[in-house]
């Protein structure tokens, strides 16, 4: 093969290779007028964006296409073996606002649900001996505290949804790195704690009431800077 045609092939089997792992996607829906847990957590201002700006909206990342591959092998082995829904839907209304969680997948003879994640890289003080990783705490490993947030707020809703006592599980799959650069590929297994009702009330007032960035890195990484009125004062 020549120069372009080596190209065009490596092209169209990469965007063969982007599709076959989004078709294994189940891309969740939400009912109408529902916001999903993730735009408590994050700019309310995105999620009105987000709303009208369809192509912004698709998934193109590699490390986005890693993510949905672990989703679905994970969720695959445990519908085969213990039965697990995937995406399963919890409700819960305050004030007239219906919150609506996905969680990646529950397995209601076990009562465990699993968050499923993929991070690039994640700091560790030290390597573990072990890929899967119990206690990140003992490794100085610090998770994306949204995640966390997430992960808390579905136990509530999956135990108000469910009438009983569950655990949800935070599971990321990511690449740490120590303080003299070595690297390893580790599964993070970690419980977050669950997220009283009171504290998911004030989150959905806020998402009404305060139009503006959870995080101080918020606007830098929004795909909706541009077109935001209130980013040009905030990255400032
Ligand atoms: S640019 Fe900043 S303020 Fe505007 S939507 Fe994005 S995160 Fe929110």
């Amino acid at each position: 093969m020549n120069t372009r045609s080596n190209f065009d092939f490596f092209h169209n089997l990469f965007k063969l290779y982007e599709d076959a792992i989004q078709g294994k996607r189940n891309h969740p829906t939400y009912s109408d007028n529902a916001l999903g847990i993730t735009a408590l957590l994050y700019c309310p201002l995105k999620y009105h964006y987000r709303q009208s700006d369809f192509h912004t909206n698709q998934y193109s990342s590699l490390e986005i296409l890693d993510g949905f591959d672990f989703e679905h092998t994970i969720k695959s082995i445990l519908q085969d073996h213990y039965g697990a829904i995937d995406e399963f839907v919890v409700e819960y209304e305050y004030n007239g606002t219906k919150i609506e969680g996905h969680l990646d997948v529950y397995v209601p003879t076990l009562n465990v649900a699993l968050e499923l994640k993929n991070m690039r890289l994640v700091k560790a003080k030290m390597l573990p001996a072990d890929t899967i990783v119990f206690n990140p705490e003992e490794y100085g490993i610090e998770l994306t505290q949204s995640y966390l947030k997430q992960a808390g707020i579905q136990k509530t809703l999956l135990d108000y949804h469910t009438n009983k006592t569950n655990q949800v599980f935070l599971v990321v799959k990511t690449t740490l790195i120590d303080h003299s650069m070595k690297a390893k590929k580790v599964i993070i297994i970690t419980q977050p704690p669950a997220v009283p009702l009171e504290e998911i009330n004030t989150l959905i007032e806020a998402f009404h009431n305060e139009k503006k960035p959870r995080y101080p890195w918020e606007c830098k990484l929004c795909p909706y800077t541009s077109m935001c009125k209130n980013a040009a004062n905030l990255l400032k």
